[in-house]
């Protein structure tokens, strides 16, 4: 392999670094040393997340293990192209069943007439929205990075590669969501055929009623992105957007939702459904994991059973975690109604050299977090969905906040000991269903 010239310094020593170990000239490959290595890095990975670690990434999540147990359940590999009934290959009883009852529980959980599981990732999720609302060259509104826009609705993301031609929002930093009435005269400007909204931090309720008439008012549809809030929606948390106006939501499956890996498309709208379920086949997949949508049918199940309660903690732990570490000085990022109503949070990070550069320091503190745009420079997000599937609630809040402010103020290698204690004492995983499995009766 060549290390590839248009990686920064950085990538290509540590792409240099892995390699020549294993490839290092004249040496034949070593094909059961690299894969046992394989396997002991795979463990390593489940320690540091696991055991070392807390993960306060709100962009990341432990699966019920009965669900990831169903992902290397001989699945994957069997390819079932089309809809149940109708299959053009042959010996998919069983997993058209699986097809059939995940959709099932996603139109069941996200309460939703039509849902799109064959849908690799939530970015491929907003592809399948652009594709079915613009043509290339058509206008789109987004939110801005400043305020958590992510990077498929921008030019250099899924929208751009699409050919859109990408306006951003203007901001309402009072609220960490978009300002409506200026949107409003965007809109009027550059005729949008899509609004989006929904972004990688979320603080409060996004106004989708009032995006919904700015939509109406030139003829765009309007595209809620859930990657991030859908546990909130999922379990009534915050108001669900396809029953405030959006057209569209998409999701991630393996953030708050704590599914597999992969994306959702859901829609009321029989004309866009018939669009979304032709972009996915024979469009952009032929096979898209069977594996994988059972493990998210799996996961929905703990929705059904858990969700509100799930939901409910994530809220009330990411509210006390925020009210501590900014009780211990951390600059919590805050708007005019607080610091939060989900749960996620910021800090500020322009006082620690951006918040990458601060999330670097956390790891040598056994704290995993990443960095986020706020409208006052850079941040730091927080996000509760993992502490609690761990068994954290808000009673757990304030030593932990501790544990994170003296992370940020000192040498942060001495605090790592003690995450690692802090942490031992939450061996179970909670809000999720366990053998011998769901006892709820689901009508779908
Ligand atoms: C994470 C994220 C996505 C992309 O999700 P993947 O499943 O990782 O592709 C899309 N939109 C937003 C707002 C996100 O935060």
């Amino acid at each position: 392999m060549t290390i590839r010239p248009w990686l920064t310094p950085v990538a290509r020593s540590r792409e240099a670094e892995i390699l020549v170990e294993w490839t290092a000239a004249g040496k034949s490959i070593d094909t059961r040393g690299i894969a046992d290595h394989i396997d002991h890095l795979a463990s390593r990975s489940r320690r540091i997340h696991e055991h070392d670690c807390l993960n306060l990434n709100p962009a990341t999540n432990v699966m019920n293990p009965r669900a990831e147990a169903l992902m290397a359940a001989g699945l994957g590999s069997r390819p079932s192209l089309g809809h149940a009934g109708e299959k053009y290959e042959t010996g998919l009883e069983a997993i058209e069943e699986i097809e059939v009852l995940a959709a099932g529980l996603a139109a069941r959980v996200f309460n939703c007439r039509y849902p799109e599981v064959r849908t690799l990732s939530g970015a491929m999720a907003n592809l399948y929205a652009f594709m079915a609302t613009c043509q290339p060259g058509d206008s789109i509104i987004v939110p801005p990075p400043s305020i958590g826009g992510h990077v498929t609705h921008s030019r250099g993301g899924a929208a751009g590669l699409y050919g859109l031609d990408v306006h951003e929002a203007p901001i309402n930093p009072d609220h960490y969501t978009v300002d409506v009435a200026a949107l409003a005269d965007l809109a009027a400007e550059v005729q949008p055929q899509l609004i989006t909204i929904g972004a990688s931090l979320n603080l409060f309720p996004h106004r989708v009623a009032e995006l919904r008439e700015v939509a109406d008012s030139v003829g765009a549809r309007l595209l809620f992105d859930a990657a991030h809030t859908c546990g909130m929606i999922a379990g009534g948390a915050w108001p669900n957007p396809l029953d405030e106006g959006a057209d569209l939501m998409t999701m991630s499956t393996y953030k708050s939702l704590g599914g597999p890996p992969g994306g959702l498309v859901l829609t009321n709208d029989e004309e866009l459904g018939a669009r979304i379920d032709a972009i996915a086949h024979p469009g952009l997949t032929a096979n898209s994991d069977a594996g994988r949508t059972a493990a998210l049918a799996v996961s929905l199940l703990d929705w059904v059973d858990h969700g509100a309660d799930y939901a409910r903690v994530m809220v009330d732990s990411a509210v006390v975690l925020a009210r501590s570490v900014a009780a211990g000085g951390l600059p919590v990022h805050a708007t005019r109604l607080g610091s939060t109503a989900s749960h996620q949070f910021a800090i500020e990070a322009d006082g620690y050299g951006g918040g990458h550069a601060l999330a670097l320091n956390l790891r040598h503190a056994n704290l995993l977090a990443c960095g986020i745009g706020l409208p006052t420079g850079d941040g730091l997000r927080i996000g509760t969905p993992e502490l609690v599937r761990w068994g954290m609630g808000p009673e757990h809040m304030v030593e932990l906040g501790g544990l994170i402010v003296e992370a940020c103020g000192h040498d942060p290698t001495v605090v790592a000991p003690r995450v690692t204690e802090f942490r031992s004492e939450f061996r179970e995983l909670h809000f999720i269903n366990k053998d011998p499995g769901p006892a709820a009766t689901v009508p779908i």
